[in-house]
């Protein structure tokens, strides 16, 4: 062997070191024996290991005994002769232990004085979608870089301020072969004025010693005039003072990965967009033009994905890409947004039917089976499209139409398409309807309160009512409170509707206290809601409300429900406190299915907590866990662990002294179940449904018991 001439071996591993840190792959150096002799900084990032726990080592130490054979086969080829070595997918060993896949290539350097082996290039394909290195490439630059320098190199001196490039980055930017060293200028002016001062502050940064590298990807201006997106990557040699003196690294060319997805070489969100947006303003020169953006989900991809695999996952991906591309016209594009999601623009349409009719047919196209390996996968796609023609000024806008109109596809049982203009204007004519009739309701005197049994589980006697509001529609009958409570409480009608059903409450309780003598205590719930709790006037309004009644506030007992409370905590405070300073009580609605925890109770002067009627309904209910249990065990276990959190409230709210009532008391076996929890009040079905106030009268004459 020749005898290695020093300048040239060290600057050789010099380059190796500035490029092995630059590439967010491992570099490796190899020896005939397999030890390893050089590691590169990014074995920290990708495998959690310092440099020098890999250093001096085997490499098939680090490998997965199922993958050895892999790695032998790539090792023998090599001392066979082989320069470029190809090694399949192998897993490696990180600091935790566990096993993350590698995809390795090596090149035969073994008569390189300055390496001396097998450079091999690891790459993490775990999140093989987010890199956007080629492994090609990466091995590529550092084989040619190892060469000695015909990548797109610099080398900046910036003590005399001058910058060596190599022979590619001169032929990159237009540069000829002068013998003279070009400044720096020649380099930072043609960066695009918009990324200029980006660039400026990190290599500024970097120079001054506050990074570890110089990494920035932006727009340079190429030989042919053009933009291109470049990634640059460098690192500073400093003297012993810590000084830059200078610093070296690559210009990769990176416009591929800037403006294609790398899975399905589509284009990406960023390029679709830009297209979109160019539309866009074309169509405010020319509003006839119609066009429409589509997004497509396909709806099985996740279970492919998590059932065969993500590589089968990702080859379903490509055939779709190339399926969708047989459908474009001139001037149409389709793009991959990420994951399974798909973008298309179909430009030149006659009428939203011609877009509905594209959309059909890209669903019939996809739903044929599509062949993975051996494999048959179907899978049904999802569209939402959004037409030009309602004068969209921003490519986001019509792309977020598109996906919410996607979303109601998906919503609405998938494999469908919704147009965004259908699906909102229908939305929005019923919501306005109602509302419309709503207003109407309250001038006509459409609403009704109804009152809803409250029993003593323990004397099974009546205890009170709580009113609940009923709308009689003139043309739809009976509307839900669960429907028109939200909307008023939306388009602030809700105060005049609480406002009704509280007078009203209050003034039949007074009468029906006075008019039966069993009667004198009867107690009488109202509902209030998180919007009207929230208002200045409440406590003065209850105050006058019992005034004008002379109902005794103690009957009184107003139900606000969790996230009224956790909306403001401390505000809801201290209204409960001047509330319960005018003698009301007060109950706390729908436990357990909001936010709050039981530890929040103690903190709020509740006197009541009323336990949601989903985990009522549920007591007594055979979970399937218990099925496969033999069935000794089971006998006398009927119940589950539901009785539990009704146990557990049960338990505080006695500790705090509040009453419990549960809600959706429907059976006798749920009867059975509550009193033996515990739970003192019941109010649902098995007593009675909520009734209109002629029920109630002779309810009272009757003075039942359950
Ligand atoms: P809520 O306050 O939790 O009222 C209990 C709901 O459960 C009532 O529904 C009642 O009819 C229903 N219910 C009672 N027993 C049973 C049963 O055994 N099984 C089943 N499945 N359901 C039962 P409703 O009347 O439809 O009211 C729904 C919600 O609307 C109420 O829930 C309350 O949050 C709200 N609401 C009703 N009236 C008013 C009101 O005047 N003002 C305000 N702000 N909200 C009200
Ligand atoms: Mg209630
Ligand atoms: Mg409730």
């Amino acid at each position: 062997m020749a005898r290695p001439n020093l300048a040239v071996v060290r600057r050789t591993a010099e380059w190796l070191e500035v490029l092995g840190d630059a590439t967010p792959d491992i570099v490796l150096m190899l020896r005939e024996d397999g030890e390893i002799v050089f590691c590169s900084m990014a074995v920290q990032r990708c495998l959690g290991l310092q440099p020098k726990q890999v250093c001096g080592r085997r490499l098939r130490d680090r490998v997965h005994p199922d993958d050895h054979a892999n790695l032998d086969a790539a090792v023998s080829s090599w001392m066979a002769g082989e320069k470029d070595v190809r090694v399949a997918e192998i897993r490696m060993m990180d600091a935790d232990g566990d096993w993350l896949p590698m995809e390795a290539s090596g090149r035969d350097h073994s008569n390189n004085p300055a390496v001396g082996g097998l450079v091999i290039i690891v790459r993490d394909v775990s999140h093989r979608d987010e890199s956007s290195w080629s492994l090609d490439e990466s091995h590529a630059r550092l084989v040619r870089a190892a060469r000695g320098g015909s990548d797109a190199l610099w080398d900046w001196d910036l003590e005399a301020d001058e910058v060596h490039y190599s022979e590619r980055w001169r032929e990159l930017f237009g540069l000829g072969h002068a013998d003279v060293l070009p400044g720096p200028t020649t380099w930072l002016d043609r960066i695009h004025p918009e990324d200029q001062s980006a660039f400026q502050t990190l290599l500024q940064a970097h120079i001054d010693g506050h990074t570890e590298a110089l990494d920035h990807e932006h727009r340079v201006k190429g030989a042919d005039g053009r933009y291109r997106w470049v990634l640059v990557r460098g690192l500073a040699a400093r003297d012993a003072s810590g000084k830059a003196i200078r610093i070296a690294g690559s210009t990769i060319d990176v416009s591929e990965r800037k403006l294609f997805d790398p899975l399905t070489r589509l284009a990406n969100r960023t390029t679709f967009k830009d297209t979109v947006q160019h539309q866009v303003d074309q169509w405010h020169e020319d509003p006839e033009h119609l066009f429409a953006v589509l997004f497509l989900d396909l709806d099985r991809f996740k279970v492919v994905n998590d059932s065969l695999g993500h590589s089968t996952g990702d080859r379903l991906l490509i055939s779709v890409a190339r399926r969708l591309e047989t459908f474009l016209r001139p001037g149409d594009m389709v793009a991959r947004l990420g994951g399974d999601e798909f973008a298309i623009l179909l430009d030149n349409l006659e009428d939203s039917d011609h877009a509905e009719l594209m959309a059909s047919r890209i669903q019939e196209l996809l739903s044929r089976p599509i062949h993975v390996g051996t494999t048959e996968v179907y899978s049904t796609a999802s569209v939402g499209i959004a037409l030009s023609s309602k004068g969209y000024s921003k490519a986001a806008d019509i792309m977020r139409d598109a996906d919410t109109a996607l979303h109601r596809a998906k919503q609405s049982g998938r494999d469908r398409h919704e147009m965004f203009e259908t699906v909102m204007h229908l939305e929005t004519l019923n919501h306005f309807r109602l509302e419309v009739d709503l207003r109407r309701a309250l001038r006509r005197d459409e609403f009704e309160v109804h009152y809803q049994p409250l029993i003593d589980l323990d004397t099974g006697k009546l205890e009170g009512f709580e009113a609940l509001c009923r709308w009689v529609h003139p043309e739809r009958g009976f509307v839900s409170p669960m429907e028109f409570i939200p909307l008023a409480e939306e388009v602030g009608l809700i105060a005049p509707i609480d406002r009704f059903v509280l007078g009203q409450a209050a003034a039949q309780a007074r009468n029906w206290q006075l008019g039966h003598q069993h009667s004198a205590d009867l107690a009488i719930s109202v509902n209030v809601s998180s919007k009207q709790f929230a208002r200045d006037d409440l406590v003065a309004h209850v105050e006058r409300v019992l005034e004008e009644s002379e109902l005794d506030p103690r009957s009184l007992k107003l139900e606000i429900t969790e996230s009224a409370i956790m909306d403001n905590p401390d505000r809801a405070e201290e209204i409960l406190w001047d509330l319960r300073e005018l003698g009301v009580r007060l109950a706390l609605d729908d436990f357990g299915t909001g936010y709050s925890s039981l530890g929040h109770l103690h903190r709020f002067p509740f006197d009541v907590v009323k336990i949601d009627r989903s985990f009522v309904s549920r007591l007594g209910v055979e979970e399937a866990a218990w099925s496969g249990r033999p069935k000794q065990l089971r006998r006398g276990h009927r119940r589950t662990r539901n009785p539990e959190i009704v146990r557990t409230i049960v338990a505080l709210a006695k500790s705090l002294e509040m009453d419990v009532v549960a809600e959706g008391v429907e059976t006798a076996l749920h009867l059975e179940l509550l009193r033996e929890l515990g739970c003192k009040y019941g109010q649902g079905w098995y007593f009675a449904k909520p009734l209109p106030t002629d029920d109630v009268e002779r309810l009272l004459v009757a003075d039942p018991s359950w």
